[in-house]
């Protein structure tokens, strides 16, 4: 299961859930008011993930290899 952050629209916490792709914004309250206005948002991990492939394949791209 993935790791979603969310922040809470009323009163700026910020956290993550572990849950399943199916769940909703609005089936997550915050943990610290209890509101359901949260909103998704992109956790550091994915972006730094989805770079660094972008990083890696483009290395693969060629210029190591080379030969005896
Ligand atoms: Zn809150």
């Amino acid at each position: 299961m993935p790791i979603y952050e969310y922040i809470c629209q009323d009163c700026d916490e910020k956290f993550s859930r572990l849950q399943s792709i199916h769940v909703s914004e609005k089936d997550t309250s915050c943990p610290k008011c209890a509101s359901n206005n949260v909103k998704k948002v992109l956790s550091a991990f994915s972006y730094s993930a989805s770079s660094l492939s972008d990083l890696t394949s483009s290395l693969s791209g060629g210029g190591l290899s080379g030969g005896t």
